[in-house]
C-alpha cells in the first residue's frame, strides 16, 4: 500500500507510541494521532499519480495508515460532490456515501487498520449514523459490531445497526451514558474501544473529507469551512489533511477559517469559545433535532479549540427552529434536502455572512454530513 505510517503522537503531552500494536488514548489520557514520513510522502505523491488513481478513499494511500492492500475493505464509496446554492454557499454533500453518512470515511478506514491489527470484536457508543456505519464495515470485514446508542436517538439507526448484524444495547441517558456501558465492554470483554477518538484512525478516515476538498478546490482552499460539530473528528480530519497536503507542497494558498457549529441545544463548544477556554465543561441535558452533533463533552474539544483559534475561526449555536428553517428554504428553493446538522451548517454560514464575519466574496464551504431521509 506503500503507506507512509511512521508512529504514533499524543495530541496532548506529545508522547510517541507505537502504530504496529493496537493503540487506544495515551496513558496521559489523550487521543493519539497518526504521524506520517511527510518527506517520502512527498516524494510518492504528486498531482500526476493522483490523476491516474480511481476517485475512491484510497486514492491519498500514502497519508492513510493501512500497511497491506489486502486489509482494504469497500463498499464502493467515491468522491462526493460539491454543490453550489444560489447565494453561493458550496455544499460538500456527503449523503450519498455507504450508510448514509460521512460516518462511512471514518469505519472504512477504521475497520481497515483494526482488521490489520488482528481486530475480532470492535464496540462504539454512537447517536446513530456512527454505529451504523462501523457495523457495516464490520460486517464486510467479517468482524462482530457491539453498540450503544441513547433511547432518545432516531429508532431508525437501532434498526439499522440490527440489520447490519451488529449487537445493540438501548441505553437509557445521553450519549456520554452510552459510552460509559462500551467502557464496561472494553474492560470484560476484552472489545478493541472504537469510541470516538478512542482509537486513532477513524479520524485518519474523516481526513479523506479533507483530501477531496483540496483537490476538489485544485488546491486552492475555500476561505471558511463551516463544519456541525459534535465529536469534532471531521473538523480535527480536515484540518490535519490540509496540513499534510501543505507538507507536501500541495497548497497554493492559506488554511480556511474554521466554523465550529452546534445546536443551542447542545453547545458545550460554543459556551467554551466565547469563554475563552481551552476546554469544554460537561453540557447538562442536551436537547436537538440534531443528534449527530448532541454530544455534551468532546474528548478532543481542546484540538477543536485550538484548530479554531489557529486558523481565525469561530463556534456558533443555531436554535432548533432556524436549523428548520433552513433546510426548508434549501430543499424548496434548491432541491437539496440537508440532514438537520448539514441545515445548522447552512443557517450558521448566513448568520455570519448577516453579522459580517463572512465578507461578500469569500469562498464558503459547508458539509452535508449525512442524508436527510434517516431524519424524517
Ligand atoms: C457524527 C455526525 C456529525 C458530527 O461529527 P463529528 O465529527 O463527531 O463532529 C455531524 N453530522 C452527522 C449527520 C453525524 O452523524
Amino acid at each position: 500500500m506503500s503507506t507512509a505510517l511512521t508512529h504514533l503522537e499524543c495530541s496532548k503531552c506529545g508522547a510517541r507510541h507505537d502504530a504496529d500494536i493496537e493503540q487506544h488514548l495515551c496513558s496521559c489520557g489523550g487521543p493519539l494521532l497518526a504521524r506520517y514520513d511527510l518527506k517520502r510522502a512527498r516524494v510518492l505523491l504528486n498531482a500526476s499519480v493522483l490523476a491516474q488513481r480511481p476517485a475512491d478513499l484510497w486514492r491519498f494511500r500514502e497519508l492513510l495508515p493501512v500497511r497491506d492492500g489486502q486489509n482494504v475493505i469497500s463498499l464502493g464509496e467515491r468522491t462526493t460532490p460539491i454543490v453550489p446554492l444560489s447565494d453561493g454557499l458550496l455544499v460538500k454533500d456527503e449523503s450519498p456515501l455507504p450508510t448514509g453518512s460521512f460516518k462511512a470515511r471514518g469505519a472504512a478506514i477504521g475497520i481497515a487498520r483494526a482488521r490489520e491489527l488482528g481486530v475480532r470484536d470492535i464496540a462504539l457508543p454512537t447517536n446513530g449514523n456512527a454505529g451504523a456505519a462501523w457495523a457495516a464495515y464490520a460486517a464486510r470485514a467479517g468482524m462482530r459490531a457491539h453498540v450503544a446508542i441513547p433511547a432518545a436517538a432516531p429508532s431508525i439507526h437501532v434498526r439499522e445497526c440490527t440489520e447490519l448484524g451488529a449487537e445493540v444495547r438501548v441505553v437509557d441517558g445521553t450519549i456520554a451514558d452510552a459510552g460509559k456501558l462500551v467502557a464496561r465492554w472494553v474492560a470484560s470483554d476484552g472489545y478493541y474501544d472504537a469510541s470516538t477518538l478512542k482509537e486513532p484512525y477513524r479520524i485518519e478516515g474523516k481526513k479523506t473529507l479533507g483530501f477531496e476538498i483540496a483537490e476538489q478546490f485544485e488546491w486552492h482552499l475555500p476561505d471558511i469551512v463551516v463544519y456541525p460539530t459534535g465529536g469534532g473528528v471531521g473538523l480535527i480530519g480536515i484540518h490535519k489533511a490540509f496540513e499534510e497536503l501543505r507538507a507536501l507542497g500541495f497548497m497554493s494558498n492559506r488554511t480556511p477559517r474554521f466554523v465550529a457549529v452546534q445546536s443551542t441545544g447542545c453547545a458545550p463548544l460554543v459556551r467554551a469559545w466565547n469563554e475563552r477556554r481551552t476546554e469544554s465543561v460537561l453540557w447538562e441535558n442536551p436537547n436537538t433535532v440534531a443528534y449527530g452533533i448532541s454530544v455534551p463533552k468532546a474528548i478532543g474539544d481542546f484540538i477543536v479549540l485550538r484548530i479554531l483559534r489557529e486558523t481565525g475561526g469561530t463556534a456558533i449555536a443555531i436554535p432548533d427552529d432556524a436549523i428548520d428553517e433552513a433546510r426548508r428554504r434549501i430543499a424548496r428553493g434548491a432541491g437539496l434536502l440537508l440532514c438537520p446538522e448539514g441545515a445548522a451548517a447552512a443557517a450558521a454560514a448566513d448568520e455570519l455572512r448577516k453579522s459580517g464575519w463572512i465578507h461578500d466574496g469569500e469562498r464558503v464551504l459547508m458539509i452535508n454530513t449525512g442524508s436527510a431521509l434517516k431524519c424524517l
